[in-house]
């Protein structure tokens, strides 16, 4: 599974690195990014929340 943000999307709320530190950080934009290039299996069900509950949609989650 691949985690993907829009930059033209983020807001930089915090929320998904929040919820998933091992898998989202800032760049120095202010703006998340998805820190690896597959999501680790552990992780694969927080990313999902995370992409429902981003407040602008800019995760895209592909499998
Ligand atoms: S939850 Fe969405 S808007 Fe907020 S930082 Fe993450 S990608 Fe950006």
């Amino acid at each position: 599974m691949k985690a993907k943000v829009s930059e033209s999307l983020c807001i930089g709320c915090g929320a998904c690195a929040a919820l998933v530190p091992d898998e989202f950080d800032f760049n120095d934009d202010g703006f998340a990014y998805a820190v690896n290039d597959e999501v680790k299996e552990e992780n694969k069900e927080l990313v999902k929340d995370a992409k429902e509950n981003c407040p602008t949609g800019a995760i895209s989650v592909e499998e």
